[in-house]
């Protein structure tokens, strides 16, 4: 089995990391526009052998898993050249850009449009694990558009790695999506501006930042050259959750400046059901 991986990050290193655990004789090439990942990628074992588009003709799968606005340029090109029995796939974070720029390529039936819902906030070939996607959602958008054969084979490997399956549109994709995930970073970043800027003397933040600091501030950790790109192509509907986070911010300040400790403790009380919602994700988990 030929399995070509373009970006050797985090969600391309740790999804062929599950490949050869689960398919030891697979081979695994890798595509990076930067040279020290792929030397990094080899070196890790992450991929066995280096390669270039030229090789995909003969691959079984491709995985695009590149910044989304590199994703635009290289999956095109990717699907030119790859062969009748060849699976595509890319993981990117946003959907309806790039189902829109593959919508009239001849090998639209090649491709399958996902995003694994699982992540950490490192990048580059260090930060693949195994085991990733190990219980996380794959959200598959315009599984019709796929050739229901290719379309088994990749949805046979997703279930081997442990992935449960969701279709969505890639319009209801990029809307949820940008209040689970795009504005969680927005607030993590700003978060972790605010007290950059306040506390100065960086040494007092660490010894007084206790975890729930560091857990609530970890996603402004992520690459900005990774998340410039999906806020760009999810600018409509980040502004719009953005509108609503801004408000509730605002009304929470209100009461705090009116003094209204009664309001404030069932604001957070109802908020509290979080709980349940969570738990309920867990255990279908
Ligand atoms: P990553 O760790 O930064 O890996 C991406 C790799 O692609 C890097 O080695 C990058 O090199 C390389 N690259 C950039 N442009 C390229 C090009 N033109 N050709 C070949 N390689 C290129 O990123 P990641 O976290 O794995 O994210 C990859 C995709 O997964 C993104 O589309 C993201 O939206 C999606 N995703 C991420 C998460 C998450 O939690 N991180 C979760 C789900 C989905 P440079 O570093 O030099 O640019």
């Amino acid at each position: 089995m030929k399995v070509f991986v373009i970006g050797i990050g985090l969600i391309g290193g740790s999804m062929v990391l599950d490949i050869k655990t689960l398919h030891p004789e697979a081979t695994i090439y890798g595509i990076d526009n930067n040279e020290s990942h792929l030397a990094e990628a080899l070196a890790l074992g992450v991929v066995d052998k280096a390669a270039t588009f030229d090789d995909l003709v003969d691959a079984d799968f491709v995985i695009v898993s590149v910044p989304v606005d590199v994703a635009l340029i290289v999956l095109p090109k990717v699907l030119d050249v790859v062969g009748d029995t060849t699976i595509v796939f890319e993981v990117g974070s946003t959907k309806i850009p790039i189902c829109e720029a593959v919508a009239n390529h001849p090998k639209r039936r090649h491709f399958i449009a996902t995003h694994p819902i699982a992540g950490t906030e490192f990048s580059g070939p260090s930060a693949a694990i195994k085991g990733l996607f190990q219980g996380k959602t794959n959200i598959i958008c315009e599984v019709e558009k796929t050739t229901f054969k290719l379309q088994e084979k990749a949805l046979d490997l997703f279930k081997e790695m442990g992935m449960r399956i969701r279709y969505m549109d890639p319009k209801s994709h990029d809307k949820h999506i940008a209040y689970v995930s795009h504005l969680s970073h927005i607030s993590a970043f700003m978060l972790g501006k605010t007290v950059i800027n306040k506390e100065k003397d960086e040494q007092d933040i660490f010894d007084m930042a206790g975890s729930g600091f560091e857990s609530t501030v970890r996603l402004a950790k992520s690459s900005p050259a990774m998340w410039t790109p999906i806020f760009k192509q999810n600018r409509k509907q980040v502004v719009k959750t953005l509108d609503e986070y801004i408000s509730n911010l605002s009304k929470f300040k209100e009461l705090l400046e009116k003094e209204d400790y009664e309001a404030i403790y069932n604001e957070m009380q109802s908020v509290n059901k979080i709980k349940e919602i969570l738990n309920g994700i867990n255990i279908k988990k």
